[in-house]
C-alpha cells in the first residue's frame, strides 16, 4: 500500500475480525497492530472495522442493499458469483440467517443452508471464531442448526482439548 505514497497520504486496512476475535486466535497476518506497524513517516495505515464482527458487517452490506457485487465463494471455478454450497457460502448464508437476513436468491446458485449443513467442518480457529459467534448471543438461526454447529464446535475444541464455555 505503501506504493501510493506519492499519490496519497494515508490508508484504511478492512479488518477480518473484531479485537476481542483477534485475541482469540493469537498471531493473525491481517491483525490490526500488523497493519498499523506498516505505516511509516509519510503515509499511515489504518486499520478499520475492528468494532463489528463479520456477520455484523456482512448484515449492514443487506439492510443498506450493498450486497449485489459480494463475492464470497470458495469454488475456484467462480468468478464473481457464488455457487452457494461451498464451506463459504454456506457459512455466509448462515451468518447472514443468524442475523434475521434473507438469503437473496439472486446471489447464490443455492439458497438451502440445511441440504448443506453436513458439509461444514471446522478445522480452523478461523472457522471456530465464525461459528461460535453465530452460534450464540441473540443469533436468529433454528435450534437445530445451532445444535448441529455446537457439535460440529465441540469437536473442534475437543480435539484441541479445550472446552466450550
Ligand atoms: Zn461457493
Amino acid at each position: 500500500m505503501t506504493l501510493f505514497s506519492n499519490s496519497f497520504s494515508a490508508g484504511v486496512v478492512g479488518l477480518d475480525f473484531t479485537l476481542k476475535e483477534e485475541f482469540e486466535l493469537g498471531a493473525w497476518g491481517n491483525m490490526a497492530i500488523v497493519s498499523k506497524l506498516l505505516s511509516t513517516g509519510e503515509f499511515n495505515i489504518f486499520p478499520a472495522g475492528a468494532e463489528k464482527s463479520r456477520a455484523e458487517k456482512l448484515e449492514y452490506l443487506f439492510r443498506n442493499n450493498k450486497y449485489h457485487h459480494l463475492s464470497v465463494c470458495n469454488n475456484s471455478n467462480r468468478v464473481r458469483s457464488n455457487c452457494g454450497v461451498c464451506d463459504k457460502c454456506i457459512r455466509t448464508k448462515l451468518m447472514l440467517l443468524s442475523r434475521g437476513v434473507d438469503i437473496p436468491v439472486e446471489l447464490f446458485d443455492s439458497i438451502d443452508v440445511e441440504k448443506y449443513l453436513s458439509r461444514i467442518s471446522i478445522n480452523k480457529s478461523t472457522e471456530a471464531v465464525f461459528y461460535n459467534e453465530i452460534t450464540h448471543g441473540d443469533s436468529k438461526l433454528s435450534s437445530e442448526i445451532k445444535s448441529s454447529l455446537k457439535n460440529k464446535l465441540e469437536n473442534y475444541y475437543s480435539v484441541l482439548n479445550i472446552k466450550m464455555l
